[in-house]
């Protein structure tokens, strides 16, 4: 296992521990890393930082480990990938008036392109995705496949200055050096160039009162944000913060209630049903609890 330090302070030494590990023997899967499974408790040691509030994991799988668990994981999410693609495009669309060129695209993380097939309509010359899942990259319709670079995100991957927008939804928390990705997102970015960042907000209301019941605290989220810690962490690389705010989701019943957290004998029950019912397939719009960020390079 490798020690952690908070990603903003870069030192340990105001740690305070929150819950010990959860890990069991068999913690690390291709499932467990996989996108939105049904929730497991299962989680490393997490602490916070008591200087800046940043929570994170420590210690937490080598990164040549996470690298295998990342490129093995399942796609198993297309239903839910539908209703994600609207919310992305809400706030994508409502990012664009301040998009300069609106010449390329870039998607972080993209599973199997669903945002990216929405993108190819929202006015970009191209779209582009990165994503080290290799099912969830078969899995991509042809429309894009031949977009999506199936590996880890890091610099490099592309010319400096190639994006006008690059965003990243549900990717952030899962970053073991949120620091480096940031910079390497910075100098992608043509000269007053946007991130969009979508993930987790471990302040958010509901988190807050679940504390470690949370679905958020789990072995696949090496870092933490709220609205503090996630302004810190794009200003000490470079980016104006231009809009910190809470999302709105809206996915079905049957999706709310797999995350909730309820019993899972109870859920063995409920889900089946919710699934095959009218009302399962309600789409309820709901601030979960999570954060949205656009930020801009200089220039
Ligand atoms: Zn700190």
């Amino acid at each position: 296992m490798i020690h952690t330090q908070c990603a903003i302070c870069e030192t340990d030494a105001w740690d305070r521990e929150l819950y010990p590990d959860r890990l069991g023997a068999d913690a690390a899967t291709y499932t467990r890393f996989s996108a939105r499974r049904q929730p497991d408790r299962v989680h490393y040691r997490i602490v916070r930082c008591q200087k800046c509030g940043l929570i994170r994991s420590d210690p937490v799988l080598p990164e040549e480990e996470l690298a295998r668990l990342y490129c093995g994981s399942a796609f198993d999410y297309e239903e839910e990938s539908v209703c994600a693609r609207v919310t992305y495009a809400r706030y994508v669309g409502e990012s664009l008036p301040l998009v300069k060129g609106r010449t390329r695209m870039l998607e972080i993380g993209c599973g199997n392109g669903f945002f990216l097939e929405k993108a190819l309509g929202l006015g970009f010359a191209e779209v582009h995705g990165v994503e080290p899942s290799r099912q969830a990259v078969e899995a991509a319709s042809p429309a894009v496949r031949g977009r999506i670079k199936n590996e880890l995100f890091q610099e490099g991957l592309y010319p400096p200055g190639s994006f006008s927008l690059v965003c990243g939804f549900q990717v952030l928390d899962h970053l073991t050096r949120p620091n480096e990705a940031l910079r390497a997102c910075r100098a992608l970015l043509e000269p007053g160039g946007l991130a969009l960042f979508i993930n987790h907000d471990v302040g958010a209301w509901t988190n807050r009162i679940l504390g470690e019941r949370s679905p958020i605290i789990d072995i696949e989220h090496t870092y933490l944000y709220d609205k503090k810690t996630m302004v810190r962490i794009f200003c000490k690389n470079g980016f104006e913060v231009l809009r910190v705010f809470p999302v709105r989701n809206e996915y079905p019943l049957a999706y709310w209630c797999k995350m909730a957290p309820v019993p899972a004998c109870l859920k063995i029950r409920l889900l089946p049903v919710l699934r095959r019912s009218r009302c399962g397939r309600w789409i309820l719009p709901m601030r979960a609890g999570n954060l949205g960020i656009l930020a801009r390079v200089g220039g």
